[in-house]
């Protein structure tokens, strides 16, 4: 734990701001660099390139009156090396009592300082909480040596996703009429990779092709005893079909062979039931999937106006090698996955979901406990990404990586 002296105020701010002449403290509970997932052990790598949140987590002492502050840290390549600042993105509230616990701070994205350094290089890094200010003015806090975390961020391979967004028929309006997916979806299905999955950078591209006429809505009939839709059964075919032959012409073009390929529909027409093709145990970036994309009703855990996000980030994960923990309604393929009912942690792990969102799609930082969110591998609701699956997906993506290179002729 470290230490850190607040200082006498002075008399201009002590008035209003008021911490007890001499008596007010702050200790440092613990700093966490974050990308997705992780716990204070940091046992979850650090990925080069990828935006990355320090969080640090303070505790009053002595304060006579809560106060506003925000934080400066300095990040250095290794201990005493030049290093440079960074201000926090947003401001905390000392509490003269009651200030939150470690376990409620990490919880809660308003409740640490969070410093955002977008693009990490690879190599060591250190990172030393430089100063407290109040936001009122006045003094800044005098940091004592401490508050420093140690940590190294690794090379990722690229992930290389090509979205298709599927534009169909729907013969029964009248007129008839087409539709495809939003541009939001796709835009919604980016960002969400680059937040949630363990890459360097998204190569990503997208497109709009017309669906094979054959593929029209509705998208789901009758069930048969055994629990499967024939109508549905048919027209997944049809657009794994499609898809596969566009990926090979795009391959044979010249396309790099690394690239996994995902078919959007909208649910103007209803809702078509995403799958893959495969889940395959050995690198097979051939693999692909389609899925579903819209907006959820109101009242549904995510209202952030796609579910096609999170909803691609899972079908993309099969093609990934990824299966179905077994959790909320779901068959289990993965005997392994090791937290209870599906969660993203547990508290033997004590791993706490990370988002650090998207100012240009309004999605704020948040944190995601491990106590109600969900592996996005499962069908609960709430769903991020646990270590596993984050763990799981790098691996995969780094033997493709080597594995399917393009030749350099
Ligand atoms: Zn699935």
């Amino acid at each position: 734990m470290v230490f850190i002296d607040i200082p006498t105020p002075r008399r201009r701010w002590k008035a209003s701001a008021g911490p007890q002449p001499g008596g007010a403290g702050l200790d440092v509970l613990g700093m966490e660099v974050t990308q997705a997932i992780q716990n204070m052990a940091h046992t979850v790598r650090l990925i080069a390139g990828k935006a990355t949140a320090v969080r640090v987590y303070v505790q009053p002492r002595g304060l006579t009156s809560n106060l506003r502050v925000r934080g400066e840290i300095v990040i250095m390549a290794t201990p005493g090396a030049p290093g440079s600042y960074v201000a926090s993105a947003n401001e905390i509230s000392l509490r003269a009592t009651q200030h939150p616990t470690l376990a409620e701070q990490r919880r809660d994205a308003e409740l640490s300082l969070n410093f955002v350094l977008p693009s990490p290089p690879v190599g060591p890094m250190s990172v030393r909480l430089k100063r407290i200010q109040p936001v009122s003015g006045g003094n800044d806090f005098p940091v004592m040596p401490g508050g420093e975390q140690n940590v190294e961020f690794v090379a990722a391979p690229m992930l290389r996703v090509r979205v298709l967004g599927y534009r169909y028929s729907d013969p029964n309006r009248n007129p008839p009429q087409k539709f495809t997916p939003d541009a939001t979806h796709f835009d919604h299905l980016r960002s969400y990779l680059t937040r949630a999955y363990p890459s360097g950078g998204l190569d990503w591209s997208q497109a709009v092709v017309d669906a094979p006429t054959n593929f029209v809505p509705p998208f789901s009939g009758p069930q048969l005893p055994d629990g499967s839709d024939p109508l549905w059964w048919t027209l997944l075919g049809i657009l794994h079909q499609n898809l596969l032959t566009i990926r090979q012409a795009d391959i044979d073009a010249g396309w790099d062979p690394r690239t996994h390929y995902y078919g959007l529909v909208s649910d103007h027409s209803g809702f078509f039931r995403g799958a893959s093709n495969d889940v395959p145990t050995a690198p097979a970036p051939n693999t692909i999937a389609v899925g579903p994309c819209g907006k959820a009703g109101s009242g549904f855990w995510d209202d952030d106006g796609s579910y096609g996000d999170w909803y691609g980030a899972h079908e993309l994960a099969h093609t990934f090698g990824r299966f179905h923990p077994g959790f909320c309604d779901q068959s289990s393929d993965d005997p392994h996955f090791p937290h209870p009912a599906g969660a993203i942690s547990d508290s033997g792990q004590d791993c706490v979901g990370f988002d650090v969102g998207d100012t240009s799609l309004n999605l704020p930082m948040r944190a995601y406990p491990r106590e109600n969110w969900n592996d996005f591998m499962t069908y609960c609701d709430r769903q991020w990404v646990s270590k596993y699956t984050y763990d799981g997906l790098f691996d995969r993506l780094v033997a493709e990586d080597g594995l399917f290179a393009p030749q350099i002729a």
